[in-house]
């Protein structure tokens, strides 16, 4: 798949612009502030219906603008479609593929992205967020119903969590705090169901590139970590729920006494090992970089295997922060898809790369 061309109006520091893309690598260069991770956020609006930059729609919007629009024309499941995202101030988004309206999580039946940021460095070195954050954006994206439960998983888990935090003013909140609990750990199961599966799949994509990558043949080896309890996370999700209940009901008064959820999905964590040993602690800041830009490749493989189209690769200032061993590396294993990488004007990446180059400017591309 590929993305041809992109229209942004009013969208970030991008008043109206158009740009054509090249469907191999696109180098994305200029100095700071100039609107490079804007135009990669764009990118990612068109596959996830979201930024990955804030939560809040209205901060896409350009300042002085009523609205944004997002535009694109991508050449997907074997024909040219057109994405149209709308955003208005004080209103709900309105997604278009070929016209007809969509859900942000309908988007990834057109586009498919991979983004790799500085912070995907310290993937392995980081909290488990971060490692839920690659899983989840992962899974909505072959998986559309993934995206649906994990909606409702945070709707659950904010409304269980106010709970917790305000029972003692108002006891009466108590009187439903059981069914959030259920309905939290009824959504679990599944979500576990379908992590465990990726994690999986994950360990068998990552570490024959790791192996290449680290040139000695070093072993990675990624295992999915879930409530305690639950015994086989491949199993029926009924019978995961079970397991999680039981955990509940050993930790159902430390809840109420600490105000925190500590039974679900939203504790889950990819534990990562290189030569059998916790790359978190062991490893060196060169071992685990390895490690990230080796998962990351490896969703890129397996989003090509699930939907039979590489996704649109979108690297964000992660090349100057690697060494030219592993820029090469990377650059060598991106062929045969199309790539977007932002890299300020003097890092001489566009020479290395031999990609189209567009040059930004204040909002203008050329
Ligand atoms: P760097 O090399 O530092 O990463 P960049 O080219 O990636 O720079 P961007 O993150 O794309 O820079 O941001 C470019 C500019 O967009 C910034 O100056 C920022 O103030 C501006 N900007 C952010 N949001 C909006 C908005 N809603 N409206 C107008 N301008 C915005
Ligand atoms: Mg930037």
């Amino acid at each position: 798949m590929r993305i041809k061309k992109i229209a942004l109006n009013g969208f970030r520091n991008y008043a109206f612009e158009t740009v054509e893309l090249d469907g191999g690598t696109n180098v994305i260069s200029g100095r700071n502030a100039q609107g490079k991770t804007n135009l990669l956020e764009s990118v990612y609006m068109l596959s996830t219906g979201r930024s990955f930059r804030t939560r809040f729609d209205r901060e896409l919007i350009g300042f002085g603008f009523s609205g944004a629009q997002i535009l694109a024309q991508v050449e997907s499941r074997g024909r040219e479609q057109d994405i149209d995202i709308q955003l208005r101030q004080g209103q709900g988004k309105k997604i278009l593929v070929n016209s007809v309206k969509k859900t942000a999580s309908q988007l990834s039946e057109t586009l498919n992205t991979v983004l790799f940021c500085p912070d995907d460095l310290d993937l392995i070195k980081e909290g488990a967020a971060i490692r839920r954050r690659l899983l989840d954006n992962a899974i909505s994206q072959i998986r559309p119903r993934y995206a649906e439960l994990l909606t409702e998983f945070n709707r659950l888990y904010e409304h269980k969590m106010r709970i917790l935090k305000d029972w003692r003013e108002k006891l009466s909140l108590l009187d439903t705090l059981e069914d959030f609990s259920d309905g939290m750990y009824r959504v679990s199961a599944q979500l576990i169901r379908y992590r465990a599966s990726y994690a999986a799949r994950l360990d068998r994509s990552a570490p024959p590139i790791h192996r290449e990558f680290s040139g000695d043949g070093e072993e990675l080896e990624i295992r999915y970590a879930t409530v305690s309890t639950v015994r086989d996370p491949f199993g029926p999700a009924k019978e995961i729920y079970y397991d999680i209940c039981e955990h509940h009901e050993k930790h159902r008064q430390a809840e109420l006494d600490s105000g925190q959820c500590l039974t679900g999905a939203h504790k889950d964590d990819l534990e990562i090992f290189i030569n059998g040993r916790p790359a978190r602690s062991f490893a060196s800041q060169g071992q685990t970089r390895t490690a990230a830009l080796s998962l990351k490749l490896a969703e890129r493989e397996i989003m090509l295997e699930e939907t039979g189209e590489t996704p649109v690769l979108l690297l964000d200032d992660v090349l100057s922060e690697l060494d030219e061993k592993r820029q090469a590396f990377v650059l060598n294993r991106i062929g045969g898809g199309q790539t977007l990488i932002t890299c300020c004007e003097d890092e001489g990446i566009s020479r290395r790369t031999g990609g189209k180059v567009l040059f930004v400017e204040k909002g203008r591309i050329h």
